[in-house]
């Protein structure tokens, strides 16, 4: 047997199967993709999440329910669309009233508050295969509306990079929770890993304006790294002028540029655009009351480097999350 690919080796060598000219779009890659329908462009994004991979095993319900549906607005968010539309195929191993009470509460709650109707989906029963635990799986297509949408190629060499509210905090709600680091999860952080919010107004905003956009699921230099890659660019950053939670900033400073670099599950936004749009980011930010961060420049030279303020490189070993590494 050869070496094991990774999550985006497996996407790579064994999916990238090219589009058939008869309903064009740009492919695989990006958050969403694009398919014109009539007149209009619809934005797609699918995410399957699990329990015990996803969420702890002994997960609320309801946060479960939120946050399925979160994550998917999450990429509709990131190429600029307004959701409209969901499908929830659910692999359970029971049928627990309970369970799909609170599972329901909190998808109705997220669908309501981010007007997207569940239009369709299947039930199934997973079962347990010798001593393996039986898994609940959670997979979610959503669909939005959009005009042309943001994609992560189309970074250019000069544009700023930015980042919205405060990230690595789901990361640090992860590692209280499961005791890796210690002393009680702080309730700020845990809303955070429970309930985030999907930038779908920043998205809209973005849409016309940005060169580039990912949203960050996966840590701030993965997710950059694919729009870098998708763009055939590079980045200097520089994360001292990220914006931090007050509860993250009680940690100390290693185990904070670890969350912010490579913590995944916040899903803010990261995107560039042209230095002359600074002053309306700027406006937006303080219309919305939303922090957005300027963190960085996009450069011709292929690579990633981590800087301090004064431009020196920090040596960095942090990498994102990959669900098969
Ligand atoms: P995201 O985290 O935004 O959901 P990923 O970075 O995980 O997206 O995935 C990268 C790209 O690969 C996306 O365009 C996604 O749609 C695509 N992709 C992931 N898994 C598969 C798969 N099994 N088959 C086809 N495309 C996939
Ligand atoms: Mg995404």
């Amino acid at each position: 047997m050869g070496e094991r690919p990774s999550e985006f080796e497996i996407i790579e060598r064994y999916f990238s199967l090219g589009v058939p000219s008869a309903w064009p779009s740009q492919g695989i890659g990006d958050d969403c993709a694009f398919l014109d329908i009539g007149a209009t462009r619809v934005a797609v994004t699918t995410d399957t999440s699990a329990i015990g991979t996803h969420y702890l095993p002994d997960a609320d319900p309801w946060t479960v329910g939120y946050k399925a549906l979160a994550v998917n607005l999450s990429d509709l968010a990131a190429a600029g669309s307004t959701p409209r539309a969901f499908f929830l195929a659910l692999s359970l191993p029971q049928s627990d009233p309970d369970w799909l009470e609170r599972f329901s509460a909190g998808l109705k709650l997220a669908a309501s508050r981010y007007h997207c109707a569940l239009l369709g989906g299947d039930t199934t029963k997973t079962v347990r295969i010798g001593d393996q635990c039986a898994p609940a799986v959670i997979t979610i297509t959503a669909l939005g509306e959009v005009k042309k949408g943001l994609t992560r190629g189309g970074a250019r060499p000069g544009d700023d990079i930015w980042v919205s509210g405060t990230i690595g905090d789901a990361y640090a709600a992860l590692m209280f929770r499961t005791g890796q680091w210690a002393g009680t999860c702080p309730a700020e952080l845990a809303r955070r890993m429970d309930c985030p919010t999907p930038r779908v107004e920043l998205g809209e905003f973005l849409e016309p304006l940005a060169s580039a956009c990912a949203d960050i699921s996966d840590g701030l230099l993965q997710d950059l790294g694919h729009i870098l890659k998708r763009s055939g660019v590079g980045a200097r950053l520089y994360p001292e002028a990220l914006a931090v939670s007050d509860a993250l900033a009680q940690v100390p400073h290693e185990r904070r540029l670890q969350a912010q670099l490579a913590g995944g599950d916040d899903y803010e936004l990261v995107f560039t655009a042209p230095e002359a749009l600074r002053p309306d980011i700027v406006a937006y930010a303080v219309r919305s009351r939303l922090s957005l961060s300027r963190i960085g420049k996009i450069v011709s030279e292929k690579n990633l480097l981590v800087c301090k303020p004064d431009g020196t490189p920090i040596p960095c070993r942090f990498a994102g999350f990959d669900h098969f590494r």
